[in-house]
């Protein structure tokens, strides 16, 4: 008998679990308002996060829009002197910068041409559960029923609220500028494939390439405090260097960082989170998405042993919570290690510039083998 769920959300999770599910011949239908917006910037993906994406049959497609990225160089935000260059794999699984809408429309696409997926255009409203079922009032006025669901609605989705009512986010204090600035019109340095990591007082700039090194993602972190007058135009033309993207028409857009309550529950009857529904977690080690992959690659896995879907999803959860747990706050120190201030800063750049190279190696391998 063909086995079905419904999926809430339709951004990466939802998109790769109605992937995973309907290659294992699992019916889904994905409810979600359709999307309207396009997803700014990009996304780093790890090697951990490349190979979990594999199971999903796009790599081809992957391979077309990705830039593989070579390195990752630490530079100091102050001098612009660079302070550690740490090799990334040129061997697959590789560490590669996409665009979100090319990863988006490789993930759209396969959903569209897939006969066992279907799409509801609307957005969930309100949960309510019996023994046997739940139901999912939407803001069309239909009320759908169905035995399993994965809520893949993000941070700031309603099923996350259901399986844990009350849970809470708070202000960090701390804000990002992100921008897309095509590479033709920044200083030739911006282009290398690498990700560049600028490390400053209470503040940090990631830059990296995507759409085939035609685009510059770049992501500036900072301090609200630190920097009152917090227009990336005045932050932006204090620094020598960074000074020369003032003279663009791109604009940035800014958002506050959050943190986010560890939830050690990802189930409340027929409903399983799943991505930022489940594990959301601060940005700095590039893992939130990756995170996600890994849970749909676990579950793509145990749906290819022969698990049934429930059987699938459950065990999915006992794996994976744990260890998204440990990268959530391993992203949490890094941050507070990247927004150092005063004194500290300057010591944690001269200690990366004497070491950073092995320490950091072997941080981030042990990073990507722990999921
Ligand atoms: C600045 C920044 C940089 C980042 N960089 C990286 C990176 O380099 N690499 C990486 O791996 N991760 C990165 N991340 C994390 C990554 O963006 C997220 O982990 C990822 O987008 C989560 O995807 P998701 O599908 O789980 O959730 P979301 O992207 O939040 O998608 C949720 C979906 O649910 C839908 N939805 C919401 N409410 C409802 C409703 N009521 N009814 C129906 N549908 C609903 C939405 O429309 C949306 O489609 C970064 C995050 C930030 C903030």
């Amino acid at each position: 008998m063909t086995e079905e769920l419904v999926i809430i959300g339709n951004n990466f999770s939802g998109l790769g679990s109605a992937i995973a599910c309907a290659r294992n011949g699992c019916k889904v239908k994905i409810i979600a308002p359709k999307k309207q917006s396009i997803l700014l910037g990009g996304l780093q993906v790890a090697p951990n996060a490349r190979a979990a994406l594999s199971v999903l049959g796009i790599d081809s497609h992957i391979h077309q829009k990705a830039t593989q990225l070579a390195a990752v160089e630490i530079k100091s935000f102050d001098t612009a002197v660079n302070l550690a260059t740490i090799p990334l794999p040129s061997e697959a699984p590789t560490y590669i910068g996409i665009a979100r809408e090319d990863l988006y429309h490789i993930l759209m696409d396969s959903c569209l041409t897939n006969s066992l997926i279907e799409f509801t255009d609307a957005s969930l409203l309100a949960i309510s559960q019996t023994e046997e079922q739940t139901n999912l009032a939407l803001d069309n006025g239909e009320v759908v029923s169905a035995s399993i669901v994965i809520g893949a609605d993000g941070w700031h989705g309603k099923t996350r609220q259901f399986v844990s009512s009350g849970v809470t986010q708070q202000n960090t204090g701390y804000s990002i500028y992100r921008s897309v600035y095509p590479a033709a019109k920044l200083p030739a340095s911006f282009s290398s494939p690498n990700t560049q990591l600028w490390l400053g007082k209470s503040c940090h700039l990631v830059t990296y390439p995507i759409s085939n090194g035609r685009d510059v993602n770049l992501v500036f972190t900072f301090s609200d405090k630190k920097f009152p007058d917090s227009s990336i135009h005045t932050i932006l033309s204090n620094h020598p260097i960074l000074g020369a993207l003032l003279n663009q028409e791109y604009s940035w857009h800014l958002s506050p960082i959050k943190k986010f309550e560890t939830l050690f529950n990802w189930r409340r009857g027929g409903i399983t989170l799943i991505g930022d529904a489940a594990h959301p977690m601060a940005p700095h080690l590039a893992q939130g998405a990756a995170q996600s992959f890994i849970d749909i690659a676990c579950m793509e896995n145990n749906l290819s042993k022969g698990q049934s879907l429930a059987d699938a999803i459950r065990n999915m959860v006992t794996v994976r919570m744990p260890k998204a747990q440990i990268i959530a706050r391993k992203s949490q120190i890094s941050g507070q290690i990247f927004r150092l201030n005063g004194p500290i800063a300057t010591a944690r750049n001269q200690i990366i510039g004497v070491a950073g190279e092995i320490i950091i190696n072997e941080f981030l391998q042990d990073l990507w083998l722990t999921a």
